[in-house]
């Protein structure tokens, strides 16, 4: 297995691996136990959710994430949940601005 994505936390890394699911590549979240544990153990690479694929995907891989982070496209925005720039609140669709920030 290979490491292709950390997340910011767990719903990050989750949305990504049912991503590549929705591909048909197998893909396993770790460290998502450890995650819940932050504020009790330092907070390193270690600490944060990955996400893992076989390697003979791993181009296939980077180029679906590539997809998810840089695409920006307009019919992404309103239809999927989002992670604010700011504070890296995960936020529903619904939501047009960070209830956190504001
Ligand atoms: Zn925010």
């Amino acid at each position: 297995m290979k490491q292709v994505y950390v997340g910011a936390h767990t719903l990050d890394a989750e949305l990504v691996r049912g991503l590549l699911e929705s591909r048909g590549i197998h893909a396993v979240v770790r460290g998502a136990a450890l995650f819940s544990l932050r504020g009790e153990v330092p907070m390193t690479a270690e600490t944060l959710p990955t996400v893992w694929v076989d390697e003979s995907d791993h181009q296939r891989v980077r180029e679906i994430i590539e997809d998810y982070h840089g695409g920006g496209t307009a019919s992404r925005v309103g239809a999927r949940a989002w992670v604010c720039p700011r504070c890296r609140e995960w936020l529903e669709p619904q939501f047009t601005s960070c209830w956190r920030c504001v």
